[in-house]
């Protein structure tokens, strides 16, 4: 599903966090949003989720008006970084907890958890608690919970910056992969620009809540907009 940002602020009190954001998302793609922290990103991300209300401005799912439809009615899927799964529960029950409440009967949740267990690689580990799992494993089971209810847009929010180095390699992969497997319409918030740089399509680059440039990765170096992106892009690898 295509996502539209039109005009979108949002102010909190005197400070404006995002100032006058127009960008499209195209239907089926994975963008980045990056930028240094404190740029907005996460605000404008928690906006297009329904967490956070525009102070002004429009956002659109396709042809969709959903900037006054609250988050639950979206048809969003969201991961955290700190992956906030339900610590007393088994994976199984974690992957099907959205789907029950969405009253899908049991026979097909369990069924769909399952099937979302094994896209994600962890189709083993139905049966055990998060806090018996490593980091990648638990962020895989909170993309799997995301998931499930086939969402019109997933929103990732640093999901790699709790692991380590190696794992983020690897977990950054799988998520480029999902993406692809599945062709929900992905938008990823990252200030890593080498984490935007190797797995997206294209890359939304904010800084002090204004946008920079949109582009796909490499035109990114190749014709960067102004002296800020040059520098916080660097040369390519
Ligand atoms: P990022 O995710 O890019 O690091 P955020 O979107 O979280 O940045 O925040 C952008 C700016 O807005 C920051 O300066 C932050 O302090 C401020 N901000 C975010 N949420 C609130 C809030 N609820 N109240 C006041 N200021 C906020
Ligand atoms: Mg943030």
């Amino acid at each position: 599903m295509e996502v539209r940002l039109e005009g979108i602020t949002k102010s909190f009190g005197d400070f404006t966090a995002v100032n006058n954001l127009n960008v499209t998302i195209e239907d089926g793609t994975l963008a980045g949003l990056l930028g240094p922290s404190g740029c907005g990103k996460s605000t404008t991300l928690y906006m297009i989720a329904g967490l956070e209300k525009p102070t002004s401005g429009r956002i659109y799912f396709g042809d969709e008006d959903v900037t006054d439809l609250p988050a639950e009615k979206r048809g969003i899927g969201l991961v955290f970084q700190n992956y906030a799964l339900y610590p007393h529960m088994t994976v199984r029950q974690n992957i099907m907890f959205p789907l029950e409440n969405a009253k899908v009967p049991k026979a097909e949740a369990l069924k769909i958890a399952q099937e979302m267990a094994d896209l994600v690689q962890i189709g083993h580990l139905m049966d055990r608690k998060p806090g018996e799992l490593s980091g990648g494993q638990q962020q895989r089971v909170a993309i799997a919970r995301a998931i499930a209810k086939k969402p019109r847009v997933l929103l990732l929010d640093e999901p790699l910056s709790n692991l380590d180095a190696r794992l983020r390699l690897e977990t950054r992969e799988e998520i480029r992969r999902i993406q692809q497997e599945t062709g929900i319409t992905t938008i990823f918030v990252t200030h890593d620009q080498e984490e935007a740089m190797s797995i997206t399509d294209a890359i939304v680059l904010m800084k002090d809540g204004v946008l920079q440039q949109k582009e796909a990765p490499q035109e990114m170096y190749r014709k960067p907009a102004n002296q800020f992106v040059a520098s916080f892009m660097g040369t390519p690898p």
